[in-house]
């Protein structure tokens, strides 16, 4: 995967944890109390600081959001990694169009299918 598309991922990634994160602080108080308690730093590029902030958050998230915004940081993670758009379990690239639909899955879509068949 070129670096032009993996920015690309990054930015859909990015926006989606700041769409659940607001939906679930109303973007008011919640929000500002974390993230004034633990860094004056926050940005929105993918560091330390901000995956500090993620977690702290997480306390307060329903079960739901929660494995949400687990998986966007697990997928921000591969980016820097370089590790994303490959597929977990077999190894293979994962299809674009899969990877822009739901750009935090781990599994291709034929390891999908396998696995929702095992259920
Ligand atoms: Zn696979």
């Amino acid at each position: 995967m070129t670096k032009e598309k993996m920015d690309y991922y990054k930015e859909l990634l990015i926006k989606e944890r700041q769409e659940i994160m607001q939906e679930l602080t109303n973007g008011e108080e919640t929000a500002r109390d974390l993230f004034e308690t633990d860094s004056s730093n926050v940005n929105d590029s993918v560091d330390d600081a901000s995956f500090t902030v993620a977690h702290n958050i997480l306390s307060v998230l329903n079960k739901k959001s929660q494995q949400s915004l687990l998986s966007i940081e697990s997928a921000l993670r591969r980016i820097e990694e370089g590790t994303f758009g490959t597929c977990v379990s077999c190894g293979n690239e994962i299809n674009e169009n899969r990877l822009t639909s739901i750009p935090w899955t781990t599994l291709c879509i034929d390891c999908k299918n396998e696995a929702e068949k095992r259920k």
